[in-house]
């Protein structure tokens, strides 16, 4: 499939896990692939690694989505040299997991700042683009914890956040031809998660009624769909990639 020919894809955190996963994915699809981390050594590797696969054009770029000059300073050095950015993932996100009153300043400002300010900024920075094209797509990532997660208050909020300010970035790009999306993912197999307490991931994932964790294809696969033509009609949904565990109580 061929679907992101002449297409630009933007994926913020794209160094490793589904950031890359999704890199690889639109890459392999035919779109040139602008791949942005605070990671310089990893992204290096992410980015020769696309660039073996022989798909389309690969750009990478050390980029901190918190710092907002940095951001417009991206944004627009990516247009000046691919003509526009058609497709924005806003996909960089931390943990830092703690019992409320454990949660310092520092680790509360953080992970709202990367996850929801950086998507922010990134998305601020796309729109006007976006809007003069007429054209463009943008997918956000929440998680299944926004509805609410013991020990991460910090990340909650700032994926929650990000619903509203998708479901914001909807209503304000219907009339431009810009949709807006998030997606929910579960438990799905990166190095965020094997960062996770290992009994607290096992517990969890014994209540996913599908019985396993997930894969970044998985993830890839919804993205490269919610980024896709074929998706224009649908706008501020979130929608959960995760064997079924949001969707409630299992008795079994
Ligand atoms: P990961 O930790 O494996 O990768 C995240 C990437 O983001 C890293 O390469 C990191 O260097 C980069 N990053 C961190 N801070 C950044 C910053 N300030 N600027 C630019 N890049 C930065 O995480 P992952 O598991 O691939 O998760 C990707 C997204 O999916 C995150 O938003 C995460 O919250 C969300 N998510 C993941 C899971 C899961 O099970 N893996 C579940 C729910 C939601």
């Amino acid at each position: 499939m061929n679907r992101y020919e002449g297409r630009v894809v933007a994926v913020t955190g794209a160094a490793q896990g589904l950031g890359l996963g999704m890199a690889q994915r639109f890459a392999a699809e035919g779109a040139t692939v602008v791949l942005a981390d605070v990671s310089e050594q990893a992204l290096a590797t992410a980015g020769s690694g696309i660039r073996d696969q022989g798909a389309g054009a690969v750009r990478t770029d050390v980029l901190d989505v918190t710092v907002s000059a940095d951001v417009n300073a991206w944004v627009a050095s990516v247009q000046a040299d691919t003509g526009g950015i058609d497709v924005l993932v806003n996909n960089a996100g931390i943990i830092r997991d703690n019992r409320l009153e454990d949660i310092t300043d520092v680790d509360w400002r953080a992970v709202l700042d990367v996850s929801l300010g950086g998507s922010f900024y990134c998305a601020r920075a796309v729109f006007p683009g976006m809007k003069e094209r007429g054209y463009g797509r943008i997918v956000s990532f929440s998680s299944m914890s926004w509805r609410g997660n013991f020990g991460q208050s910090n990340y909650v909020a700032a994926k929650a956040g990000l619903v509203g300010l998708t479901r914001t970035l909807a209503l304000e790009g219907a009339r431009h031809g810009i949709t807006a999306n998030a997606i929910a993912p579960g438990l799905i197999e990166t190095p965020m998660l094997a960062s996770m307490n290992g009994p607290a991931r096992d517990k969890l994932t014994a209540k996913v009624p599908m019985r396993h964790t997930g894969q970044p294809t998985d993830i890839s696969e919804a993205a490269a769909f919610l980024a896709s033509e074929a998706a224009g009609y649908i706008t501020g949904v979130v929608l959960d990639v995760d064997g079924g565990i949001s969707i409630g109580s299992s008795i079994r």
